[in-house]
C-alpha cells in the first residue's frame, strides 16, 4: 500500500513516525515543505525537510522540539563573538548537513537530489520529496509590516498577528520530479497534523499539486493540528481564528476546499461538524509518544477506508 503525505516539520515529522511504524518506510512517500527554507550565513537551511530527517533516523532532539540531539553551538558562538547573523539558531552536528546541502546545491545539483543523497546517507527508507526545486518563500503580512516568514517566527516569535500569506515564486513552482507521480500512485493521501498555512498552504501553492490533489481518485485524509481548538505548539490556532474565522474543525477543513474527504480530529473538538463532503473521524491525536502516534496513523489509514 503507497501512502503519500504532505508533511510541515516538527508536527508532520511525528506523525510520519508513527505512520512509518504502521505502513513501513518502504510505502510511504513524503512532499516536504521548503518555504520556510533560509540562506544564512551562506547556507541553504531546510527546516522541514531536516526535521523530517532528524525525527525519521532518530537524530532529533525531543525535548527541545528541534533540530538534533546532543547538539553543541560553537559555531554559532564563533559567529555571534565576530558580529556575524546569529539570530537563526544553528547547532554544529546540524552545520555539517547545511554544509553538504549548500555545496551540492552550488554545483548545480538540485534540491531534490541532495535531499536525495543526504536521505540516503542517513538511512532513511521512506521517500522524502521537497514539493519544489523552484525558489518558493513564504511571507507573513501583519500590522507591523510584510516579514519573510523566519523572521517573523524566528526573529521575532511570531508575536505579531497574521493578516495574511502569500508564497513568493508560487505561480513559477513546478513539482520536483517524483513528486506528481508519489500523488498519481498513492492509494492514499494524507495532509499531516501541519500549519495549514505556513507549512501545508505553500506546499498546495505549486499549482500542479494542487491540480493533482483535485483529480484524485483515492482518498484524501487530513489530521487536525488542533487540540480543542488550540495548537499543540505554534501559532496555527492564532492563525486560523484570524484567517479563517474560528478554529473549530469546519474552520480546520476550510483550509482544504475541495481536496479532503475526511478529517481526523481530537475528542476534545467534540461536537463539531466538519462541512459539506468532509467526514469526520473522531480519534484521540494527540502524540505524546512514538505509541500514540502509530494509532493516530492507524486510525487515519482505517479513516481512508484502506487496511495496511
Ligand atoms: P513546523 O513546520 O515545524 O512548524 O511543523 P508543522 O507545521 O508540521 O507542525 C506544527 C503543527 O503541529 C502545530 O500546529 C501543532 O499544533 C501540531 N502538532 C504538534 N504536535 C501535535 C500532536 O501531538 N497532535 C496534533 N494533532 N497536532 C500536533
Ligand atoms: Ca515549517
Amino acid at each position: 500500500m503507497n501512502v503519500a503525505v504532505l508533511s510541515g516539520g516538527v508536527g508532520g515529522a511525528r506523525f510520519l513516525r508513527g505512520l512509518i511504524g504502521v505502513v513501513g518506510g518502504g510505502n510511504v512517500s513524503i512532499v516536504g515543505n521548503v518555504a520556510d527554507d533560509i540562506e544564512v550565513l551562506g547556507l541553504r537551511v531546510s527546516p522541514d525537510l531536516d526535521s523530517i530527517l532528524y525525527t525519521l533516523t532518530g537524530l532529533a532532539d525531543e525535548e527541545r522540539g528541534w533540530g538534533r540531539a546532543g547538539e553543541t553551538w560553537h559555531a554559532l558562538e564563533t559567529v555571534a563573538q565576530l558580529g556575524g547573523e546569529s539570530w537563526f539558531r544553528l547547532g554544529d552536528r546540524d552545520i555539517g548537513l547545511h554544509l553538504v546541502r549548500s555545496e551540492l546545491l552550488r554545483s548545480g545539483v538540485p534540491l531534490s537530489e541532495a535531499t536525495e543523497q543526504i536521505a540516503h546517507a542517513v538511512g532513511l527508507d521512506a521517500l522524502l520529496l521537497p514539493a519544489t526545486d523552484d525558489p518558493l518563500r513564504t511571507f507573513v503580512e501583519t500590522p507591523a509590516g510584510t516579514f519573510p516568514f523566519q523572521t517573523w517566527f524566528v526573529a521575532r516569535g511570531h508575536r505579531d498577528d497574521v493578516d495574511g500569506v502569500h508564497y513568493a515564486g508560487s505561480p513559477d513552482a513546478r513539482p520536483a520530479p517524483g513528486v506528481i507521480d508519489a500523488l498519481e500512485g498513492a492509494d492514499v493521501i494524507l495532509i499531516a497534523p501541519s500549519n495549514p498555512y505556513v507549512s501545508i498552504g505553500p506546499i498546495l501553492a505549486v499549482a500542479e499539486i494542487r491540480a493533482a490533489l483535485e483529480r484524485r481518485t483515492v482518498p484524501c485524509v487530513a489530521i487536525s493540528p488542533l487540540i480543542g481548538g488550540r495548537a499543540v505548539k505554534g501559532p496555527a490556532d492564532r492563525m486560523l481564528q484570524r484567517l479563517a474565522g474560528g478554529t473549530s474543525p469546519a474552520h480546520v477543513a476550510s483550509c482544504y476546499p475541495g481536496l479532503i474527504d475526511a478529517l481526523v480530529i481530537d475528542e476534545a473538538d467534540l461536537p463539531a461538524l466538519a462541512g459539506d463532503d468532509v467526514r469526520l473521524v473522531v480519534t484521540r491525536t494527540l502524540m505524546s509518544d512514538v505509541a500514540a502516534a502509530r494509532r493516530l496513523a492507524a486510525a487515519t489509514i482505517d479513516a481512508a477506508g484502506t487496511r495496511a
